[in-house]
């Protein structure tokens, strides 16, 4: 398409920034719109495996990018309480040899701080405090709404997060359901660790009913924790709360002693836990000229590591998708086309993997035989894929 589009994005989380910056670099005109005042990631980690590193490569900001991460050296699958290695993988050594791009291990505020610069560069419009509570249709055009403020543009992208108003405006009520794990976060500084046990790996831990994710960010300075935990109720109407660090110390009170050291230098008021939620798969994303991006249109449970990495690959190919095609639609359907197989492959095995990491006695025997196989798998699926050619 030789026009350049007017594009109304809602949310500016990781999926929204990336898309506005592809739209961009593609010849579009995105504006973004967020309801948060102040724009302020989780004091938590996200891992960027090589296919989300691909298209921030593209995006050039991977200088500035490198300036923040930790370049884990290798996966490792561990024992809950004898520690052994049930499965590893190198990472630094051969992530870019094998998949053409690094793996890093980033600070949340970090990244977002980093793609907030690239879109400043640009000079893509942020409206902030724009609480999005309506979408419509005028003169074949769409349009959102905030604050009895009516927006019209070219196209509208729901890029709203899991609670997407979009996505509900568009298809109706559809509750996430809560997939009875509950995530617990916490960010360590190092020095506050006594014992020098930590490797700089990408470390899960895997027990009965529970995991432990461990990796560093800040340049190796802080380690970021997520201890996922089955629980069969949620009783919060939120969706994360406070922490009870003695709560956590009960729960893995028969783990080893690495990880009661970590959860012992924890400072109780950093603990936050969150209910986890998913949706299973749609059936349509797109509504005449609105679709949805990120965990908007495929929430999915952190169990393979891939929901920010989704999202920012969603953008890289929305935006050649819209370039592609004189009619907007046909240019919606067919992202559509080329990202739902996979998003749907991301949210099945997140779910297939809530079972598998958490299993106990035979069971847990025969999958740590397979262990090495299907992490292998699980890498060639993801981090092979070429979002930028698409
Ligand atoms: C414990 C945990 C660990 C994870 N680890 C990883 C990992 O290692 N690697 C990985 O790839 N993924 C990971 N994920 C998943 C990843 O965090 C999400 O998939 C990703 O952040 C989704 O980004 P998004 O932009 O789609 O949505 P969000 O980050 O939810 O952003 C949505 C934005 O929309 C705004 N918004 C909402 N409603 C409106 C409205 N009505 N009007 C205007 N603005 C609105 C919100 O304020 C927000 O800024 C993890 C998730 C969890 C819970």
């Amino acid at each position: 398409m030789e026009k350049s589009l007017d594009v109304s994005i809602v949310g500016a989380g990781i999926g929204g920034l990336t898309a506005a910056l592809t739209l961009k670099k593609s010849g579009h005109n995105p504006t973004i719109y967020e309801k948060s005042k102040l724009l302020s990631e989780l004091g938590a980690g996200v891992q960027l495996s090589p296919n989300a590193n691909r298209v921030l490569k593209y995006l050039g900001i991977m200088e500035d990018l490198k300036k923040e991460i930790f370049e884990p050296e290798a996966f490792q699958f561990l024992n809950y309480r004898t520690g052994r290695v049930l499965a590893e993988h190198s990472l630094k050594k051969l992530s870019t040899q094998t998949y053409g791009f690094p793996n890093y291990d980033i600070h949340r505020a970090d990244l977002q701080k980093v793609l907030l610069s690239a879109i400043e560069k640009a000079e893509i419009k942020l409206l902030k405090g724009f609480e999005i509570t309506d979408v419509g249709k005028e003169k074949e055009k769409p349009y959102i709404k905030a604050n009895e403020k009516k927006i019209i543009s070219d196209v509208v992208i729901g890029a709203d997060g899991i609670h997407s108003v979009i996505r509900k405006k568009l298809w109706g009520k559809d509750q996430a359901r809560y997939t009875k794990n509950v995530a617990w976060r916490m960010l360590v500084p190092i020095e506050k660790i006594s014992s020098n046990f930590l490797k700089p790996n990408t470390t899960v831990w895997l027990g009965p009913k529970k995991h432990f994710v461990q990796y560093f960010v800040k340049g190796g300075s802080y380690l970021n924790c997520v201890c996922l935990v089955e629980q069969d109720d949620w009783m919060s109407e939120g969706w994360s709360e406070k922490g009870d660090i003695f709560e956590l110390k009960d729960l893995f009170s028969e783990w080893h002693p690495e990880i009661q050291e970590i959860i012992e230098s924890t400072d109780p008021d950093s603990l936050f836990k969150w209910g986890l939620h998913d949706r299973p798969p749609m059936k349509k994303w797109r509504r005449g000229k609105f679709s949805l991006l990120g965990d908007a249109a495929h929430p999915m449970l952190p169990f393979v590591a891939q929901g920010a990495a989704m999202a920012i690959e969603d953008g890289a190919v929305l935006a050649s998708s819209l370039s592609s095609f004189d009619n907007i639609e046909l240019g919606l359907d067919d992202y559509e086309n080329k990202r739902k197989p996979r998003t749907t492959k991301a949210q099945n095995t997140a779910s297939r993997n809530a079972t598998i990491f958490h299993l106990s006695d035979f069971f847990a025997f025969f999958r740590n035989l397979v262990m090495k196989f299907f992490i292998k798998k699980i890498m060639d699926d993801f981090y092979k894929y070429d979002a930028t050619s698409k």
